[in-house]
């Protein structure tokens, strides 16, 4: 392919050259886009300058050069850290662009800035397109799975460069489309992240109960994950999770077990559960996932609270396989599901209109959630995209048999003082959501003793204060 204009300015330019900007950059000259670079510190500049080995590519080493090889309508790629990073990078090219170019954000950035920073340029007469970006460094350099909001405009102008650069989906089609405007992009990223957080920690408590529950050796662990990997379970997080087990030191001990059980996080997995209080959907996962990351944080205060309260070795659990495998398969069905109603409540909010087919289909190469389950998904939401999932035909039947071994395994590792936030909210989730009846008259009742806040009688119905003394 040959898209180098005639000028020999080039098709896109990329700010940024950490991990993510480097490889992105790579990947954009790889698919025959000419591409100009620019780092703030040129070390990084001369470092992907020396090792990139084919051809399209300029560096840049000043701002104002930067901007000027680029053909126009220019296109100018921003992967630099997030938060006020990104606004500043901004007000540094501003000087040098003109009416119609766009500025593509492609950082972790928050949807709300996204919002505010689409308007402010627009009125500058720039297209700003806040871009989700999934795959981490492979991803980036391979194919990752992109989420780009902003106007129909941008979405023309970046197209066929974005469509060329992404992994492909299970149809052969580039895992990207245009997610809707503004700040949409970042917020479907936002809760693909979430997604993330609840996926890795659910695999963890499973690997944890193999461990401790089980008294499972790595290897047999491992060897658990690979054949769950050739199922239903098959994604990228399974498949790491299988060679994670399996890596060894030079003196054949193996790295997982030296590894602080003490686990970061960045900012996206908390807004995600911001975004839940803030909309009032029934997220316990997302939140359970961060706090769970919290709790791990706290290992100097776990060191002296196990001394407080010491534990028996758990005894060996009465469960199989196959239980297990259903527990997880069922967790992430219900994870799913949260996910897509706080995606509903957002859409609805800022009229975005998500497809969920679409955002399905999108994440299914490239991203670090990636799973066969997903192609499950986009045919669950082409049937119905406003549907739920609880409630397609799709998962029914994997929901039923699944929740009935999802409190086995949840209550089994209750019963053995393993905690397992992640299944407790995902069966949280289900019975909270159908049950018909909660325990919440008795809540309402409470409020309205103390403080006069009434209750309904019945759906829609009518407010009562009771005088209670
Ligand atoms: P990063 O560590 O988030 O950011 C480093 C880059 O930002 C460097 O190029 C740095 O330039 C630049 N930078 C920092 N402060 C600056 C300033 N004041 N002015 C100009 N440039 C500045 O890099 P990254 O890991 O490649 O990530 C880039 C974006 O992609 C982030 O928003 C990140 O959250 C997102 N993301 C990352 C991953 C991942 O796996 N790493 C995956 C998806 C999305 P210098 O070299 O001069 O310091």
């Amino acid at each position: 392919m040959e898209n180098i204009n005639q000028e020999g300015k080039s098709s896109i330019g990329v700010v940024g050259l950490s991990v993510m900007g480097a490889n992105l950059a790579s990947n954009i000259a790889d698919h025959g886009w000419k591409v100009s670079v620019y780092n703030r510190s040129r070390e990084k500049t001369d470092l992907l300058v020396s090792q990139y080995a084919g051809k399209n590519m300029s560096a840049q080493f000043s701002l104002e050069n930067f901007v000027q090889s680029l053909e126009s309508p220019r296109k100018i790629l921003l992967m630099v850290q997030a938060g006020n990073v990104v606004d500043e990078v901004i007000a540094s090219i501003l000087p040098f662009v003109s009416n119609g170019d766009v500025i593509i954000d492609g950082g972790n950035s928050f949807f709300g800035d996204t919002i505010r920073r689409e308007q402010e340029l627009r009125e500058k007469g720039i297209i700003f397109v806040g871009m989700g970006v999934s795959g981490g460094e492979e991803g980036a350099r391979r194919g990752p799975s992109i989420m780009p909001g902003g106007s129909l405009e941008a979405w023309k102008n970046i197209k066929p460069i974005v469509e060329s650069i992404a992994a492909k989906d299970f149809h052969g089609k580039p895992c990207v489309t245009h997610v809707g405007s503004d700040g949409a992009g970042h917020y479907v990223k936002m809760v693909h992240n979430g997604i993330e957080y609840i996926d890795m920690q659910l695999i963890a408590e499973t690997y944890w109960i193999m461990k401790m529950g089980l008294g499972m050796k790595n290897d047999e662990i491992a060897a658990q994950f690979e054949k769950w990997n050739k199922g239903r379970l098959d994604s990228y997080l399974i498949e790491i999770t299988a060679k994670i087990l399996l890596a060894k030191y030079a003196d054949g001990t193996f790295v997982v077990d030296s590894i602080l059980d003490s686990a970061g996080s960045k900012g996206t997995g908390k807004w995600t559960s911001e975004e839940i209080l803030e909309f009032g959907t029934v997220g316990f996962g997302f939140v359970s996932a961060v706090i769970a990351r919290f709790a791990s944080a706290q290992k100097k205060e776990r060191i002296k609270l196990s001394k407080e309260f010491p534990k028996n070795s758990p005894s060996k659990m009465a469960i199989g396989m196959e239980q297990l495998e259903n527990a997880l398969y069922v967790s992430k069905i219900l994870a799913y599901a949260q996910g897509y109603e706080l995606l509903n409540a957002a859409s609805k909010k800022y009229a975005w209109n998500l497809n969920f087919q679409e955002i399905s289909r999108i994440w299914e190469g490239g991203c670090i959630i990636r799973a066969s389950f997903l192609k499950e998904l986009e045919e669950a939401f082409a049937k119905d995209n406003n549907g739920s999932i609880l409630t397609s035909s799709v998962f029914k039947k994997s929901i039923e048999n699944g929740t009935s071994d999802l409190r086995l395994i949840a209550s089994a590792a209750i019963m053995n003082s393993l905690p397992v936030p992640a299944f407790l909210s995902g069966i949280a989730y289900f019975d909270s959501m159908t049950n018909e009846f909660l325990c919440a008259n008795m809540i309402q009742a409470q409020r309205d003793f103390f403080g006069a806040h009434t209750f309904q009688k019945e759906v829609d119905g009518d407010f009562f204060h009771h005088d209670w003394d």
